[in-house]
Parts: C-alpha cells; sequence; structure tokens
C-alpha cells in the first residue's frame, strides 16, 4: 500500500473533523491514536484494516468473544477478524464505548429513524475516505464506536443514552500492524444527544523506551 505524502504530513498534525464528517489516516505499529471530543457527548466510530492485508478487519466479534465483555476500556485489545491485536486501549477518561451496533448509515435513518431525504451518515464518510484505500464500502465492519452510550436492558432489548463524554475527554490507543483506519465525528441525532459536534483525531509518535533509574545496574549478559 503506497504511502501518499499529504498523510504522512497529516499524521503529525491534530486533524480536526468538523460535525458529520469522517476521514481516513495511515498509521504504523507503535503509533498512538487519540481520539478527544473537545465539547462532551460527541460519538466517533473508528475502524481499521491491515495495510499489509485489508481482508484483515478490526472485529467486534473477536474482540468482545477475548474480552469476555461488551464495554471495552484501558487495558483491552482489539482483534482483526483474524485474531490478531489491532490496538491496545492505552488510556481512556469515558469508560463507556459501544461496539455492537454498525455505524450509522443512510439505510439506519430511513429503516429506524423514518427520515426522508438525504441524511449523513457515519457509513457514507467512511466509504468516502477509505475508498482511496481500495476498501470497498460492502467491507466495512461493525465499527467500534468511542463514547457511544448504549444499556443493555434485562430484556436484551438496547437502549442508546447521551455519551458520557465531558470536553476534551479522550482514548488513546496503541497500534499493534501498520493500519488504515477510518474514524469520523458521528452524524446520528439519538447517539449525539441531539446535536453534533466535532472531533479531533492526532497520531502520536511511539512512547519512548523508558530510561532506566539512575543508580540502577544493567544487567549482565548471559554468557561474557
Ligand atoms: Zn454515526
Amino acid at each position: 500500500m503506497p504511502l501518499f505524502e499529504e498523510e504522512r504530513m497529516t499524521v503529525s498534525n491534530r486533524i480536526h473533523l468538523a460535525p458529520q464528517t469522517g476521514c481516513a489516516v495511515l498509521i504504523a505499529r507503535g503509533e498512538h491514536l487519540r481520539i478527544t471530543d473537545p465539547q462532551g457527548e460527541q460519538v466517533s466510530d473508528l475502524t481499521s484494516f491491515a495495510r499489509e492485508d485489508p481482508a484483515e478487519w478490526l472485529s467486534s466479534g473477536r474482540t468482545i468473544d477475548y474480552a469476555n465483555t461488551i464495554y471495552l476500556t484501558t487495558g483491552h485489545v482489539l482483534y482483526s477478524n483474524r485474531s490478531r491485536p489491532m490496538w491496545t486501549i492505552v488510556e481512556d477518561t469515558v469508560g463507556r464505548h459501544d461496539f455492537l451496533l454498525t455505524p450509522c448509515s443512510p439505510e439506519t435513518f430511513t429503516i429506524l429513524y423514518k427520515t426522508t431525504g438525504h441524511h449523513p451518515s457515519c457509513f457514507e464518510n467512511l466509504a468516502g475516505a477509505l475508498r482511496r484505500h481500495g476498501i470497498a464500502p460492502d467491507t466495512i465492519p461493525t465499527t467500534w464506536n468511542v463514547f457511544m452510550n448504549v444499556d443493555v436492558l434485562p430484556s436484551g432489548e438496547l437502549k442508546i443514552l447521551p455519551p458520557r463524554s465531558k470536553p476534551g475527554d479522550h482514548v488513546l490507543l496503541r497500534a499493534e500492524m501498520d493500519l488504515i483506519v477510518g474514524v469520523t465525528a458521528c452524524s446520528a441525532e439519538l447517539s449525539n444527544n441531539g446535536r453534533f459536534k466535532p472531533i479531533d483525531v492526532e497520531i502520536l509518535p511511539p512512547a519512548p523506551a523508558k530510561e532506566p533509574p539512575a543508580g540502577s545496574v544493567r544487567a549482565a549478559p548471559a554468557s561474557a
């Protein structure tokens, strides 16, 4: 997969996603992705594909299997459909996100919300941004919906509540492989407490290796 010049420039900067938009970025193994909700109560749908073979994608099912919870937070690993780690959640200042529901799509609005006419959607925004990386719309899987607050009632019914995120809340993910990433500022009224807000996306360099404490002695090699 060629690396586009402007995308390498992009990765050193914060991308400010306007309300109801999305983008695609390339990230290298070891780099970090920070998704920030600058105003609060705004969802961001995230998906990713392996750069070496985009038939490997972020899998809700595998991730929930191995985490044994639907609520992923700090320390959890997000897995691909091939059961390889794609991301590790390094920081999470909110602790409530959704991995059950698909990205909102044109059909979400016509079938579920009875909207007439065109309505912006995460699916269209992801499809448009990912198309240039060779990702076909039909291969976009269930997204990890950062800051989306979905309760499961005892009956099994799902209830979409306002996000718990406050202004400045964020998640920080470490990429565990080279990835093509799609990310949005979600377009669905119900998921965002009725008001559309921006999302900030940053790619940060790998964490520097920790220096040994002053005065400590390095372990001697096993053989001299
Ligand atoms: Zn959405």
